[in-house]
């Protein structure tokens, strides 16, 4: 059944930085509506432990987003889960559409709809995600300290996270099905000093071995684009370094984006292109991609809508006057 609701302030997204808007926008008494999208709790649900969240010392990501979602409910943000099939941006109020029938108009909106990395596609990396195969470095790096392991990519992701690694790894090897980088010249640079790093050129990976009690990586098998020849390297992680994708598609033509589709913001705010709509988190960030991260951007977000809210209605006033 479809229905009309409106709502002053429509955050898009249950991230970090939608869970977080939506804690500083209801204390900004602007009782936010959240929805909540296809992953409830976003990218930390789909990992375990999470070591660089401030005050927990360890938290597994699904509980601490269990913990957001509660925070912003108590706080007094409605929170539903339904997703956002289409948004008008080109007037205002603005309009979102719901996969539920429900048509949402909005005085301010806040996207928060994150990003995600690209995989494989391969089988074995479902099966060991989280348990030896990751797509980020900065979260997961720690966790192989004095261990080999393998990056797959070929772009400035990879060199950097490469480059990462080797603050703990033993040996990285880098996996490029081709026998030059597309990353800059800088980092290529600082890859090829770095005795710690291996490019194995003209080889793309074929399956992740590892044992299955418990689920664990012990190598990745490679394959020779050229010949076919496959080999197994030795390796405690495989870490998938071939970008990522912000989900943007919902404001595609309507905000300017930059670096491959990130919704851009002025800097050091989340103002967008459109005024009164606000951006925060992965969806925003090439180069982070934190928790932290958008979680405070979330909070920059509640309180650029709620300023720009309060301009809005400071000129309304003068005019009526
Ligand atoms: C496996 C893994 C491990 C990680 N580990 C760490 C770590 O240890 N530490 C760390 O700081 N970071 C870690 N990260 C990164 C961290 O998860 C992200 O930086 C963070 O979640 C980004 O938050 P966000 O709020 O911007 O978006 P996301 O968490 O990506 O959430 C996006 C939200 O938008 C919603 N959405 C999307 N489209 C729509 C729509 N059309 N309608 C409604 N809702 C929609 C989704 O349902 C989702 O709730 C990890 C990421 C992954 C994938």
């Amino acid at each position: 059944m479809s229905a009309d609701r409106h709502t002053r302030v429509l955050i898009i997204g249950s991230g970090p930085a939608g869970y977080s808007a939506g804690v500083y926008a209801a204390r900004a008494m602007l009782n936010p509506v959240l929805l909540q999208g296809i992953e409830p709790g976003g990218q930390l649900t789909t990992t375990t432990e999470v070591e660089n969240w401030p005050g927990d010392t360890e938290v597994q990501g699904p509980d601490l987003m269990v913990r957001m979602e509660a925070h912003a409910r108590a706080m007094g943000t409605e929170i539903i889960q339904d997703i956002v099939t289409k948004l008008d941006l080109s007037a205002r109020p603005f309009v979102a559409e719901t996969d539920s029938g429900t048509r949402w108009t909005a005085d301010a909106v806040i996207l928060a709809t994150g990003a995600r990395a690209k995989w494989l596609g391969i089988e074995t990396e479902q099966k060991f995600r989280g348990f030896g195969v990751s797509a980020c470095a900065t979260c997961d790096g720690f966790f192989y300290r004095g261990q080999e392991i393998v990056v797959v990519g070929g772009g400035n992701t990879a060199v950097e996270e490469a480059l990462f690694l080797t603050n703990f790894a033993s040996k990285v090897t880098l996996v490029h099905r081709r026998d030059e980088l597309r990353a800059e010249k800088i980092l290529q640079d600082r890859l090829f000093k770095n005795p710690k790093i291996i490019p194995l050129w003209f080889h793309e990976i074929d399956e992740v071995v590892g044992t299955e009690d418990p689920l664990g990586v012990e190598g990745v098998r490679v394959r020779d684009v050229r010949t076919g020849e496959t080999q197994v390297i030795p390796a405690k992680g495989l870490f998938i370094a071939i970008g990522h994708a912000p989900a943007s598609e919902l404001v595609e033509g309507q905000l300017e984006t930059h670096h491959g589709g990130y919704v851009k913001v002025e800097p050091g705010t989340t103002h967008t292109s459109i005024p009164g709509v606000f951006a925060a988190g992965d969806l925003t960030d090439h180069v982070y991609r934190q928790a932290v991260t958008s979680a405070g951007m979330g909070c920059m977000a509640a309180l650029d809508a709620e300023r720009w809210l309060a301009e809005q209605a400071d000129t309304l006033r003068t005019a009526a006057e």
